[in-house]
């Protein structure tokens, strides 16, 4: 997808200090990081957010799941902790319309929602 930020990450076009990638998948750290320990875990393939998916992304959400713990615990954050956000839409603040999983924690997180 032309002009979308993290697929160009992808393709290596822009830099990313990347901590985990697969054939599916790729997790960086946050250019803006928003905790001590702030990753983003997208799918290669372009999907602009959470509504946009499928019945046939069900192996790709099943792995990043299933990713998510095992990149936690490369980041030493998975015995203490971590929040999954998955922003989708206005309301939520979404930016970057390449749907991302943003893995946070390495501190206590307060609470869920901070307006
Ligand atoms: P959103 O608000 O869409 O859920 O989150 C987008 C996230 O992408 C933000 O936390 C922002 O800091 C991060 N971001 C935006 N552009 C870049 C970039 O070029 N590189 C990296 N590593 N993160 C980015
Ligand atoms: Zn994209």
């Amino acid at each position: 997808m032309e002009n979308c930020v993290f697929c160009k990450i992808v393709n290596k076009e822009i830099p990313a200090k990347i901590v985990y990638e697969d054939e599916l998948i790729m997790a960086f750290h946050d250019i803006r990081p928003q905790a001590k320990v702030h990753v983003l875990i997208i799918p290669k393939e372009h999907i602009p957010n959470n509504l946009y998916f499928e019945g046939k992304h069900k192996t790709l959400i099943g792995h990043l799941m299933l990713k998510a713990n095992e990149i936690a615990k490369i980041l030493g954050i998975a015995e203490t902790g971590f929040r999954l956000i998955v922003n989708t839409g206005k309301d939520s603040g979404q930016e970057v319309f390449h749907v991302h999983w943003h893995l946070l924690g390495g501190e206590p997180l307060g609470k869920l929602i901070c307006k």
